[in-house]
């Protein structure tokens, strides 16, 4: 069963074909904006054509710093007059991205967000509860106008208010829920302060979680504690925002869609392409967006391309949940760590509840890295020989993950503090 049969089931061959002329639209509508406008390979490839979708290749990269060029306006390829939103990210750290849209550009990105959904086994006859933010952050109206295409009842609930969000489950029977992976240990506590279980106290079978990086056994717990299949949906809102790349009900990576975006994972060091199935950038180029274009983005998310033909007979390739972040990645004593690593054997843990962060401190010279752990309440309270043999357990397991030896501070559940949105892991103190 499919959104939209033939897109989704159309052979590599076809499906490049599309792609080359949908790029040469995407190029010819990307000139009229003042950044691409100045940039000579763009013009060139108009001028000679694009006949086969590896010429991309001649194209150059836009990183999230061009996007910030010429702001507002440097990136926008049509008139303002049509353009009906826009959204932005928070430009805490100078100029923010901003990411135009008009009317044929939202129902695209409504059309990709139903189909994600339909993949994942969502159906008209759901009620769905978006539990995200609405505003500048693409996971409220992103998730809403696809839900609303799809034909759901959807509850646009809206972030955090677990009691309210608890209710409104009970109250309309929700089926289908969307929130980030990090919120849901949360509202799972307040499921149980308020003395109930949401796996017979509500109708839920699937969860949509995404926005941020989480592992699969993160994924798992998600699962068992509310009884659902839990469903990875990727996006940024440079691409629109979700509906990017979403598992379907095989569960096997996220099939990344090929009609509307070209997709490319690069050595971020030598911006070739990696060898298939290597892990390295995703890089991406808008194929059907009007206002504003967006060619050869450098994403920043680590990545893989998953081998093989998925059995749910769609033929758009499927890549590897997101490893990471480019930044996100830090240094320690020589070593590459990235939080997932550290996630990865946290999650495995029984003993272990949601929340975690690492803190990256000096102390007398020598950097240290301190992760502190929320332990179960069941457990937190236990004899403190038990939390000794947890404390080195844990200490050896991450030191043979990523090779650097951490300190381990377990601490109550419920004790670390909690950010708005996407949760924030790493925490750099060190002296530079
Ligand atoms: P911001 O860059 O401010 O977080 P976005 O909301 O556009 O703004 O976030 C997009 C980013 O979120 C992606 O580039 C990626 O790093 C992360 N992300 C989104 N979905 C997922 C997912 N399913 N798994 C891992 N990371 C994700
Ligand atoms: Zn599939």
């Amino acid at each position: 069963m499919y959104w939209e049969k033939e897109l989704e089931v159309l052979d590599h061959k076809n499906l490049e074909k599309l792609q080359a002329e949908r790029l040469m639209k995407t190029l010819r509508q990307a000139v009229n904006s003042p950044y691409y406008g100045r940039i000579p390979e763009i013009s060139h490839a108009i001028k000679t054509g694009i006949n086969s979708i590896e010429q991309i290749s001649e194209l150059p990269f836009t990183t999230k710093e061009d996007l910030r060029k010429d702001f507002p306006w440097g990136f926008l390829s049509t008139d303002k007059r049509e353009v009906v939103r826009l959204h932005s990210s928070s430009g805490t750290t100078g100029n923010p991205t901003v990411v135009y849209h008009n009317r044929h550009d939202l129902s695209s990105w409504a059309n990709l967000m139903a189909r994600s959904l339909f993949a994942a086994g969502v159906r008209d006859t759901d009620v769905f509860q978006n539990m995200a933010g609405y505003g500048l952050f693409t996971g409220g109206l992103g998730f809403q106008y696809g839900v609303e295409m799809l034909g759901c009842l959807s509850i646009p609930a809206g972030a955090g208010n677990s009691l309210r969000q608890i209710k409104l489950m009970r109250d309309y029977g929700t089926t289908v829920a969307h929130a980030i992976p990090s919120y849901l240990g949360r509202l799972y506590d307040v499921f149980k302060e308020e003395g109930l279980d949401p796996r017979k106290d509500t109708k839920l079978h699937t969860l949509v979680i995404g926005a941020e990086p989480h592992t699969e056994e993160h994924r798992q717990r998600i699962e068992e504690m509310f009884g659902v299949k839990a469903y990875n949906s990727f996006g940024l809102s440079e691409m629109n925002g979700p509906g990017v790349a979403f598992e379907c009900t095989e569960q096997n990576g996220l099939h990344i869609w090929e009609d509307a975006y070209v997709v490319e994972i690069i050595d971020p060091i030598t911006l070739q392409p990696v060898a298939d199935g290597e892990i390295g950038e995703l890089v991406m180029t808008t194929l059907d967006r009007v206002a504003m274009p967006v060619i050869r983005y450098r994403t920043r998310d680590l990545t893989r391309f998953l081998p093989g033909e998925c059995k749910c007979g769609r033929t758009h390739r499927r890549i590897d949940r997101i490893a990471g972040r480019s930044d996100d990645m830090f240094i320690m004593k020589g070593c590459n760590v990235f939080p997932m690593q550290i996630e990865g054997v946290l999650m495995k843990l029984s003993e272990v509840g949601d929340d975690y962060r690492i803190l990256l401190e000096t102390i007398n010279d020598q950097d240290e890295m301190i992760v502190e752990v929320e332990v179960k309440k069941d457990w937190f309270k236990g004899d403190l020989s038990f939390l000794d043999k947890l404390q080195k357990h844990i200490t050896h397991l991450i030191r043979d993950e990523v090779l650097v030896r951490p300190l381990i501070k377990l601490v109550e559940p419920g004790s670390i503090p909690k950010t708005e949105g996407k949760a924030v892991r790493v925490f750099d103190h060190r002296k530079k």
